[in-house]
């Protein structure tokens, strides 16, 4: 291995992770936060496994993949100490495979898909964090719970016993509009206080990315999903 290409990553993976923490601090004291209400997921999709290493070094625990497959794989491969978050489409197929490894699903999007992971969790004796994904901004090609739909899941569907409902995810617009983005996070919120005026209490709000984490932060997310805003200058 070329060293000084590898400390070269490392370096650069530093400083954007240290811009990164800087800027969560600003806008959590915009809000009147404490930073440490923030949890940051690196989001290594796109990044090679020297990458999550690097960034392991450099002390991150949390990391997002988007394919199960690629979850797995490098779950099974590097230190069983990090916290693996499936954040992108699981299909029902794929649940057993995942659940051992994955302790965070962001994207829980139908009660068929959060009753199969409950099954297969109790089978595994395995307790995983969900989040509800929602489509907030209703566009068609987003996955997710309609918010009415959310309103009026079965209490059954709620006390499911092998899974922990932990909160609630969303994905802005792809626009540059801030306001329109704002909206959605501040909408995930009210639809997170709805639910916890029907007695759930969901303290998690998996929102904001690269482009709009600021945002999320302000209107309250308490997990980011970072990818590439870690990764500039890092080819
Ligand atoms: C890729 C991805 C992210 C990270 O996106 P960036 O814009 O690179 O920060 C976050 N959440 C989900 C669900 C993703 O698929």
């Amino acid at each position: 291995m070329d060293n000084s290409a590898e400390s070269c990553l490392t370096t650069q993976l530093r400083t954007n992770l240290g811009e990164v923490r800087n800027r969560i601090a600003i806008a959590c004291r915009r809000a009147g936060r404490h930073p440490d209400s923030v949890r940051l997921v690196a989001v290594t999709k796109y990044s090679p496994v020297s990458v999550v290493e690097a960034l392991w070094s450099l002390g991150e625990r949390e990391f997002g993949e988007s394919r199960p497959q690629q979850l797995i794989e490098r779950a099974q491969a590097l230190n069983p100490e990090i916290c693996w978050h499936q954040i992108g489409r699981l299909q029902r197929n794929k649940v057993r495979a995942v659940l051992p490894y994955a302790k965070w699903i962001h994207s829980v999007d139908s009660t068929r898909l959060l009753e199969r992971i409950s099954e297969i969790a109790g089978e595994l004796s395995v307790r995983p964090k969900v989040l509800l994904q929602v489509n907030v901004s209703g566009e068609p090609s987003k996955q997710g719970f309609a918010p009415d739909e959310l309103k009026l899941l079965p209490e059954a569907v709620w006390s499911l016993p092998h899974v922990e409902i932990a909160g609630l995810m969303t994905m802005a617009p792809d626009t540059d509009e801030l306001a329109i983005i704002r909206q959605v996070f501040l909408g995930l919120r009210r639809i997170r206080s709805e639910m916890q005026s029907q007695g759930h209490s969901l303290p998690e709000l998996s929102m904001g990315m690269s482009h709009d984490f600021e945002i999320a932060i302000e209107e309250g997310a308490t997990m980011i999903r970072l990818g590439s805003i870690l990764f500039e200058g890092c080819d």
